[in-house]
């Protein structure tokens, strides 16, 4: 038994203590050696313990580690701005720092609301989004969040916001590959925001490739540019949550460079600060910050906002990546994972689909290909493989995919850095965990 701890997060349930992490393995203070198939939530990027990360921190924290925005810039928040300003689509220049992911959303949310009001389309408040998808857990992103299970308890304190159906191809036996199925699911928008009323739709929400909730989901061809087409058709904002696919895990820094389209707006957080500090961003285009600036000024901050010591790892983040070819590594060990994890498929019948882009991957399990129905609920699977694979050492992230309630997928989304040797070792280990799961 473990002692009693006054910490509490989602459950009664504690988790080992973690001693030391390093690379792509941490070890809890037992000794117990993992490897970090998951990133953690899908955020140690570059993996555990990186010098240049910790050599940069360190010599920012001598210098300073806080100034309050409304009195100092610092420069590691300018020096990240104009970074991340060269890493988006251009004319995207204006950078708003915030801590984390449902912060980088709710800042979207909220330029896109405060945009409209300046320019006189005061009537646009509805942010459209998909189901399921996560936007994050504070009321706003969670009114955007297509997960039942996690936004019901809270109604009415929150207005939930439409929703359509994200395009899961392989669920409704349609070819990803074809661009009339990117077609078909888009046009769901266009129906969306004519049933809603055009004039009360302020924005679409979509992750360019999905998360947690969809397992990994790539959208099918064409789907991206036409929710575009549609978008700019009846003036409604598309903001881009990277939160997950960004900061280059899909081997392009934005997910959505896979489908050459732009946003208006991007929310950016996790591989951002890649766990050395709680770090995100809402990227905008200067057309919609400039007249909410020139009207007196965006109604939004928080006190952490632009740390210098959390900007200085992000500085450092970025200069890593781009420095030891990790967007390139994870195409190529992104690759070599997919085709190893879709081998799997041979051996075990309940892997329904494999998925993803670089080393955002997952797979699904479900009770027969031919059906594609969920293993049945009562089996549990998404906790039970976890913790098969954890007692492998091997860590791995799940999510129940329909609905929230039933259906299981696991991301395999180790850091950029990992190599084909400990591809190899996150085959093997999961290998292990699927035949107890399969007996
Ligand atoms: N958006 C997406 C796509 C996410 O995956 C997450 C976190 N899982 C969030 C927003 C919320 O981020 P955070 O937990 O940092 O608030």
């Amino acid at each position: 038994m473990k002692p009693e701890s006054h910490l509490f997060y989602q459950t009664r349930s504690r988790r080992p203590v973690l001693a030391e992490a390093r690379g792509v393995y941490m070890w809890d203070v037992d000794g117990k050696r993992y490897l970090d198939g998951s990133s953690g939530a899908m955020v140690s990027n570059i993996g555990h313990s990186n010098p240049r990360v910790i050599d940069a921190m360190r010599r920012q924290m001598e210098k300073s580690t806080f100034g309050y925005r409304l009195h100092f810039e610092t420069e590691p928040s300018e020096k990240l701005a104009a970074k991340v300003a060269s890493l988006s689509p251009s004319g995207m220049e204006k950078v708003f720092f915030v801590s984390g992911g449902s912060e980088a959303v709710e800042s979207a949310i909220k330029l896109a609301r405060q945009y409209a009001v300046t320019v006189g389309q005061g009537s646009r408040w509805k942010v459209i989004s998909r189901d399921p998808s996560y936007h994050g857990s504070t009321l706003g992103a969670l009114a955007l969040t297509g997960y039942a299970p996690l936004s019901d308890p809270f109604m009415p304190m929150m207005q939930a916001m439409p929703k359509i159906p994200a395009p899961r191809a392989y669920l409704d036996g349609l070819d990803i590959n074809d661009p009339a199925t990117g077609q078909h699911y888009a046009e769901m928008l266009e129906a969306k925001i004519l049933e809603e009323g055009a004039d009360s739709v302020l924005a679409f929400i979509v992750e360019p490739i999905g998360g947690a909730s969809t397992g990994a989901l790539v959208p099918p061809a064409g789907y991206m540019r036409a929710v575009r087409e549609i978008c700019d058709r009846y003036g409604v904002l598309l903001i881009h949550d990277e939160v997950m696919s960004g900061g280059g895990r899909t081997g392009r820094f934005m997910g959505a460079e896979h489908f050459g389209v732009e946003p208006d707006i991007i929310a950016i957080s996790k591989g951002f600060g890649a766990g050395y500090a709680p770090l995100g961003a809402m990227i905008a285009h200067d057309r919609l910050v400039d007249p909410v600036l020139d009207a007196g000024g965006f109604l939004h901050g928080h006190t952490y906002a632009g740390n210098p010591l959390a900007c200085a790892a992000g500085l450092a983040v970025i200069e890593e990546i781009e420095s030891g070819g990790l967007m390139q590594n994870a195409s190529r060990m992104g690759g070599v994972l997919k085709s190893r994890l879709q081998n799997l498929m041979q051996r075990f019948s309940f892997i329904g689909d494999v998925r993803g882009e670089g080393l955002l991957l997952a797979f699904e399990l479900v009770s027969d290909r031919q059906s594609m129905q969920p293993l049945p609920r009562a089996l549990n699977a998404y906790n039970e493989l976890v913790e098969l694979a954890y007692a492998e050492g091997l860590i791995i992230y799940s999510r129940r995919t329909r609905g929230g309630l039933e259906g299981d997928h696991f991301l395999v989304c180790p850091p950029m850095i990992i190599s084909e040797a400990q591809v190899d070792e996150i085959i093997e280990m999961l290998t292990n965990a699927l035949t107890k799961f399969a007996v």
